[in-house]
């Protein structure tokens, strides 16, 4: 009897956790193997990557195993206590594999839970054999990446490995002139962080026009934008959500005209601080200028919303339903709003939901945490149309990392559709065209890739 009752318990826990209205029969057997198997072997659009060429790497003292903890497992490495001096040194070539290691090893037994360093540890199994990070797998593991990167490394990896038909890279990089793969995403992070007479100055001469007023810094704009989009741009880029709140008020011309006389008028190399309130009228009137631009050329937005990279930030500057009056006023323009909002997930399904101009993008987010990702990818999938979920882009520098963090998507959206397909949510046809939509299709139509 008493078995009978906890067996019950265990049950019902079971179903109260995965249960789902259902509204298809039940799948056909086999249902798991052919969704897991299609979604591996699917091509995928990559929506967003800090991708340096391949070129960059070949350098003393980066082509060892701590290419794989580039990025973002440092974060959490820093995070259990390693200074970031220490750090540093193990990405020069002043210390050998094994020295790196003993180093590092403490303070990779006290983070290697996270899924940053998870990723790293599932990228140096699946791509270079090695099945830990320890004193007895580094020296080969590094031995084998310098090895791969004499060969056409970055087109096997993204190419033939990730399965990767376009990458969006964020911000310019002259190093990646492949148009049919590679798009460029630009910040004119210059025009938001214009706190100095000096840096107004730089504008003018790189755009070669003169800057006195706020009408001339408008027009500079306007030929960056112009510029941006004749060199392979597709969006447009706002990650400011690292300095300041995204809340943009719709200052008047007179209150922005204000602020940029007044930097103008600083004596010498002095600036205002650009996180400061004194500075933030003229910010917010160049943002809904950019937008303007984003408006007349039918160019996405993509936003930075929820975590930032680091420590010492303040999360809830970066909740996205402070950018609504931005889509109340920009509704033509396209949303894309980033890393699945971490931890704002329940706001960004509103704002999805609510309004037709804003997307969702889960880039960085799988390695983040992947619990976040599987909860919200269901919920996203009942409350937001499907059209509007791009589901994968890798955010780091190295290809190797792409690699790792696209075994992590399509292992989540994996699941996800899975379940969604046993409890009947979605039939198994539906579910593999959803897949479809969300790893390739809707970056490929939202982002306009194949007409550029
Ligand atoms: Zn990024």
């Amino acid at each position: 009897m008493k078995r009978t009752i906890v067996s019950l318990l265990a049950a019902s826990l079971y179903f109260g956790t995965h249960a789902q209205v259902q509204i298809k029969p039940l799948p056909q057997s086999g249902y798991e193997q052919r969704i897991k198997t299609y979604i591996s072997n699917m091509r995928v659009v990559d929506t967003h990557e800090h991708l340096e060429d391949q070129s960059a790497w070949i350098s003393p003292g980066k082509l060892d195993f701590m290419l794989l903890l580039q990025h973002y497992a440092y974060d959490d490495i820093r995070s259990a206590g390693m200074p970031k001096q220490t750090f540093n040194k193990l990405l020069t070539d002043s210390l050998t594999v094994m020295e790196k290691w003993n180093i590092l090893k403490p303070y990779w037994e006290a983070t290697s839970n996270t899924a940053y360093c998870r990723a790293a540890l599932l990228t140096a199994d699946k791509l270079f054999g090695a099945k830990d990070l320890n004193e007895k797998t580094v020296e080969e593991l590094s031995a084998k990446i310098k090895k791969s990167y004499q060969s056409d490394w970055y087109d096997q990896v993204l190419n033939k490995k990730c399965g990767i038909d376009y990458v969006l890279v964020d911000e310019d990089n002259s190093m990646l002139a492949n148009p049919a793969k590679f798009k460029h995403v630009k910040r004119f992070g210059e025009f938001i962080f214009a706190v100095s007479a000096k840096k107004i100055a730089t504008i003018a001469r790189d755009l070669n026009t003169p800057i006195h007023s706020l009408d001339d810094f408008v027009t500079a704009l306007g030929t960056a934008f112009r510029k941006a989009l004749d060199h392979n741009n597709v969006a447009v880029k706002i990650g400011v959500a690292y300095e300041r709140d995204l809340f943009f008020d719709d200052v008047t011309k007179e209150k922005a005209d204000e602020v940029f006389r007044k930097i103008m008028a600083l004596p010498g190399g002095s600036v205002l601080k650009y996180n400061g309130s004194e500075i933030k009228p003229l910010q917010d009137y160049m943002v809904h200028r950019i937008l303007d631009l984003c408006r007349a050329t039918n160019t996405p937005v993509q936003f930075h919303t929820g975590l930032q990279a680091g420590d010492g930030n303040y999360i809830d500057n970066s909740n996205p339903t402070h950018l609504t009056n931005l889509f109340l006023k920009y509704r033509d323009v396209k949303f894309i709003l980033f890393h699945g909002g971490y931890p704002f997930g329940g706001e960004l399904a509103a704002v999805a939901k609510g309004f037709r101009n804003v997307y969702i993008d889960m880039c960085w987010l799988y390695i983040i945490s992947p619990s976040y990702s599987e909860r919200y990818l269901h919920e996203w999938l009942e409350t937001v149309p499907a059209s509007k979920i791009m589901a994968f882009g890798g955010d780091f520098r190295n290809v190797e990392n792409i690699y790792g963090h696209l075994l992590f998507a399509r292992q989540v959206v994996t699941k996800v559709l899975t379940e969604k397909v046993r409890d009947g949510y979605f039939s198994e046809d539906e579910a593999l065209k959803i897949a479809q939509m969300i790893l390739h299709d809707n970056a490929i139509r939202i982002l306009n890739l194949d007409k550029k």
